[in-house]
């Protein structure tokens, strides 16, 4: 997946090759970018740059300029020459182009490519995501780091003269990547907290190609259609000889066609989203009716009503996803196969039913073809975020199971975690760059740590 062949001269270790497994390209051509402290170039963007190009054309400027001690001007140009920032769209090059092409709607949404010419450093990227990528890689490849969150996990070098020759492509082998906080941003300075780990996410190429919407949802339909379902209560799952709860009675009819249009009235209201949830509320409190139990299994009523969801929005919304997780009662595959727009994130605990996880790691990419995987690397309730930790800070098991997932035909990987960098920072910092690359060499990554 990756292609590189890259050398920072001045810099006297060098360090990128470390971080990923290569394939040889040809050598790259040399550009100085700074000499005694001053910008030979400036960065270069297009005047269709966006907003968020140009935030990070200035972030990369700022950054250059502690490594450097120079002054880097951004401007709008053709990309002749300078630090050229954009996507392949913004600056054509059909030598390029071919890593930076999308497949299948999103892989490839990421990609990025640097290149090196006398006169310039190329930082292109197939969408925005992938130009600050590009951007970020970049630094990275020169020795910059962000270990963790906050100014004092950050690593700057310091190189007066700046030459690099870089021929590098990527794109990550997980569509979706996310390490986010279970218990929100407890801390005295919120703001600070979240934009620190916004940072620390874009500078470590945390991202998504693919926007996972897989989250409980049936207590959404419901809220969302209280009228209803107050004049309705047949509706609601039947348990305990009430209806009551907030499970619905998949069975019936008006209950799926609600579903259904709330899926699609989802995505008119967020033309931007790729997935809506069909994922039943936690907890559980399935219908005990008779109609219900007719359908089947736990599995077979969930993911059916998912299916049916699926096909209305491949229709209305073709390329657009439907999204669930294979988790508690409904942890099993149901007796069917899902619809080619269903994304099944299989977690990582809770499971239920007859087979193991292991078990259902291999028995699910035969039911669904996007599968995806949560994986809890932090709970406070587990591990109260004192030391030895959760999953989060046992590096073995990251580097057994990360590549595992992408192994079992996982495209997308959810990790519930905690604002807790102490114990379990180092094993975060390891995973996403597992996530990108589950073949990154992880004992080189703790000897740069
Ligand atoms: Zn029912």
């Amino acid at each position: 997946m990756t292609k590189r062949n890259s050398g920072v001269y001045a810099v006297a270790v060098y360090l990128s090759a470390m971080l990923v497994f290569a394939f040889l390209c040809p050598a790259a051509e040399k550009v100085q970018i700074a000499k005694e402290g001053k910008a030979l170039l400036p960065v270069v963007i297009s005047d269709t740059a966006s907003e968020n190009i140009k935030k990070v054309a200035d972030e990369l400027a700022g950054y250059l300029k502690q490594i450097t001690g120079a002054s880097f001007e951004v401007k709008v140009g053709d990309g002749n020459s300078g630090i050229v920032l954009g996507t392949i769209q913004q600056f054509p090059d059909s030598k390029v182009a071919p890593d930076l092409v999308i497949r299948n709607t999103f892989d490839g949404k990421e990609a990025y490519a640097i290149r090196t010419d006398d006169k310039r450093l190329l930082l292109i990227g197939a969408t925005d995501l992938g130009v600050s990528h590009a951007a970020f890689r970049f630094l990275e490849s020169i020795g910059c780091r962000w270990f963790f969150p906050a100014k004092e996990w950050e690593v700057i070098p310091s190189i007066r003269d700046l030459s690099v020759s870089i021929n590098e492509s990527d794109r990550p082998a997980l569509l979706s990547r996310r390490i986010w906080y279970g218990y929100g941003f407890f801390d005295r300075d919120k703001t600070r907290s979240i934009e620190e780990y916004n940072a620390w996410a874009r500078h470590n190429r945390m991202g998504c190609s693919l926007q996972i919407y897989c989250g409980h949802a049936w207590q959404s339909i419901i809220a969302d259609n209280r009228k209803i379902f107050d004049e309705h209560p047949e509706y609601l799952a039947l348990t305990g000889g009430k209806r009551q709860g907030e499970q619905l009675c998949v069975s019936n009819p008006e209950v799926r066609k609600i579903a259904t249009e709330w899926a699609l009235n989802y995505f008119k209201k967020h033309p931007e989203a790729d997935m809506v949830s069909m994922e039943c509320s936690d907890g559980g409190g399935q219908c005990e009716c008779e109609n219900c139990k007719k359908l089947g299994s736990i599995s077979d009523r969930v993911f059916g009503l998912a299916n049916e969801v699926a096909r209305a929005v491949a229709k209305s919304y073709p390329g657009k996803m439907v999204g669930l997780y294979a988790y508690n009662e409904h942890s099993e595959p149901p007796s069917f196969k899902l619809e080619p727009n269903v994304c099944v994130q299989l977690t990582a605990g809770f499971i239920r039913g007859r087979y193991s996880f292991n078990e259902l790691m291999d028995l699910w990419p035969q039911y669904c073809r996007n599968m995806g995987y949560y994986e809890y690397l932090s709970v406070y309730l587990w591990d109260w975020d004192m030391v030895p930790g959760g999953r989060g800070a046992n590096i073995s098991y990251l580097q057994k199971q990360i590549p595992l997932y992408v192994k079992n035909n996982g495209t997308t990987l959810d990790c519930e975690s905690g604002n807790n960098w102490g114990p379990h920072g180092r094993g975060y910092y390891i995973a996403n760059k597992l996530m990108w690359n589950p073949k990154a060499r992880v004992d080189d990554l703790l000897d740069d740590f």
